[in-house]
């Protein structure tokens, strides 16, 4: 039997994000969870790297790589890694375009919020183990300009990404980058935060097979 899926869209309806357990000096989401009450997700050691399959078209494989690189970054002791996979089947995240590939250009210097969105789906069973690769969606909007689509998509491929790590739920703080939608460029303290939380606390949802 299966739960709902986690279905996040950028602009979409998750709201408030994190799960904040021990006290720290960096301020973090709010603990509400409108989803599963008490219920974490995060890769253990004995899962990592996080193996990552990019949609081969388009730049998606450095669009991935730059969201994973930047997750690791914020862990001090390599508490989460990742690395692009050629077999998708092997993967423990699938990322693909939704719609149409965008081509490649010079990104926006101001960005564009809206020009693109993403999608994480993550299938969890009533055992609390998730039953599948998680899989990540990236879609262009229409009524953007190229540049404007290529500023955005790092940006809102690097928050999937965060929801690929365990941060199921939007930050409430409309400066995070996993605010939904994020209209900043990497991870904020608060993200910081709440990420190095998870990390150091007993996840109770299992990663899908290996
Ligand atoms: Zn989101």
């Amino acid at each position: 039997m299966r739960r709902p899926a986690f279905l996040c869209w950028l602009l979409g309806a998750l709201a408030g994000c994190g799960e904040v357990l021990t006290p720290s000096r960096t301020p973090r989401y709010p603990a509400d969870h409108p989803t599963l009450p008490g219920e974490f997700f995060r890769w253990t050691t004995d899962r990592l790297p996080v193996r990552y399959f990019a949609d081969t078209r388009g730049n998606m494989a450095a669009l991935v790589a730059h969201g994973v690189g930047l997750w690791e970054r914020q862990f001090l002791y390599g508490e989460f890694r990742g690395a692009l996979v050629a077999d998708s089947n092997a993967a423990d995240v699938i990322v693909v375009w939704q719609d149409s590939v965008p081509p490649a250009a010079p990104p926006d210097t101001a960005g564009a919020v809206g020009a693109c969105d993403g999608v994480t789906t993550i299938l969890i069973d009533s055992a609390s183990a998730i039953t599948e690769a998680l899989r990540v969606e990236l879609r262009v909007q229409p009524g953007f300009t190229l540049a404007q689509v290529a500023a955005c998509l790092p940006r809102v491929a690097a928050h999937e990404v965060g929801h690929t790590i365990g941060l199921l739920r939007h930050s409430s703080g409309p400066d995070d980058l996993m605010s939904g939608p994020p209209r900043v460029d990497a991870p904020t303290a608060r993200d910081r935060a709440t990420a190095e939380v998870l990390y150091h606390t007993q996840p109770t949802i299992t990663p899908p097979p290996p």
